[in-house]
């Protein structure tokens, strides 16, 4: 057998990211070892119990201790506090990776306490699920998925190379780009949505108390389909907005200004602008399912048959 691409591989944050990356590891053999730490005792006992992880350490300078891969799995406002705790224990000449949703905070909140000769390569796999925890996992999350890569223009190639070659292993494509560039693409690909969805939902939430309960009851017209994203965990919503503030309200304004065209042109009865802008948005869908990100099945390809 091959030996594996990494010796020691830790893994900080033991949520849905982390135990997806260990149960893709231990299928691929990419680690010799996998030590993991997440915050609570009871996360670590819920690890140890599903033993995706070889060993799993209270502290998390222990997982690190040895490692040659590190990957931060925290949500991203808590990633320069994780950093700085374990700064003294990484080994010379290991690679420092995350794989937090928003990038430009994540550097500036890590890169203060990377040590000489520890090369650090930011990253964000663009693969989820709206739930969290140890028990969300599972080995096929990145498959056929993007990570986004961004390291700093004089990041160690090879650290960048090796890296690139384990997200690959993990079944994902991988592209590289500037971070600002990545906190912009991902505030309208991901961010906004989001908002919208908690946004839409929380609205509907105040309605329900008059409609009494119809809007659970009928929620298959459409409006489920936005609780799905507004279901996601909301320690990690809450740290993608804060820490992707500029990108997010840029975004935000413009995404207003087109409401308000929208609401004008209802208003005044515009069929042919209505009609060419739902006809682009079907075009999008399409888009989307020929690069292989959704299925082509009717309704997501749910189950009809009970
Ligand atoms: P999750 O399921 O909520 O898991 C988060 C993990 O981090 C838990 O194990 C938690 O431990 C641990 N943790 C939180 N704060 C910590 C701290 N200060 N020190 C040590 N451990 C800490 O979250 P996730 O969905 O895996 O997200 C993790 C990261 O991946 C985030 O940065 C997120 O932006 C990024 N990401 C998420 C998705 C997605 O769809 N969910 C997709 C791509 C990237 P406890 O359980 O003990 O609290």
């Amino acid at each position: 057998m091959a030996a594996p691409m990494f010796e020691r591989v830790a893994l900080i944050g033991l949520g849905l990211i982390g135990s997806s990356l260990a149960h893709v590891m231990r299928r691929e053999g990419l680690a010799g070892h996998i030590a993991g730490h997440a915050r609570s005792a009871e996360t670590r006992a819920e690890v140890a119990r599903l033993g995706f992880a070889d060993s799993v350490h209270e502290h998390p300078q222990d997982a690190v201790r040895g490692a040659d891969l590190v990957i931060l799995c925290v949500p991203v406002g808590s990633c320069g506090a994780v950093a700085k705790a374990i700064a003294g224990d990484l080994k010379a000449g290991a690679i420092l990776t995350d794989v937090g949703s928003v990038k430009a905070a994540v550097v500036a909140d890590v890169s203060p306490h990377v040590p000489d000769g520890v090369h650090f390569v930011p990253g964000h796999p663009i693969a989820g699920t709206e739930q969290s925890g140890p028990n969300s996992g599972f080995a096929e999350l990145f498959t056929n998925r993007w990570c986004i890569l961004t390291p700093a223009a004089d990041a160690d190639a090879k650290a960048v190379e090796k890296l690139t070659a384990f997200w690959r292993a993990c079944g994902s494509h991988v592209d590289v780009m500037a971070v600002d560039h990545h906190d912009m693409v991902l505030g309208i690909t991901s961010h906004l949505p989001h908002l919208i969805a908690y946004s839409i939902v929380s609205t509907a939430a105040d309605l329900e108390e008059v409609t009494k309960s119809e809007v659970i009851k009928y929620s298959a017209a459409g409006f489920r389909d936005f609780t799905r994203i507004a279901a996601s965990d909301p320690i990690m919503w809450r740290d993608v907005f804060l820490t992707n503030k500029d990108a997010v309200l840029e975004l935000l304004s413009r995404f207003s200004e087109d409401l308000s065209a929208l609401q004008k042109a209802i208003r005044w009865g515009d069929e042919d602008q209505l009609v060419e802008l739902f006809t682009r948005s079907r075009e999008i869908r399409r888009r989307i399912i020929e690069a292989g990100q959704d299925t082509d099945e009717p309704d997501f390809g749910r189950s009809h048959s009970e």
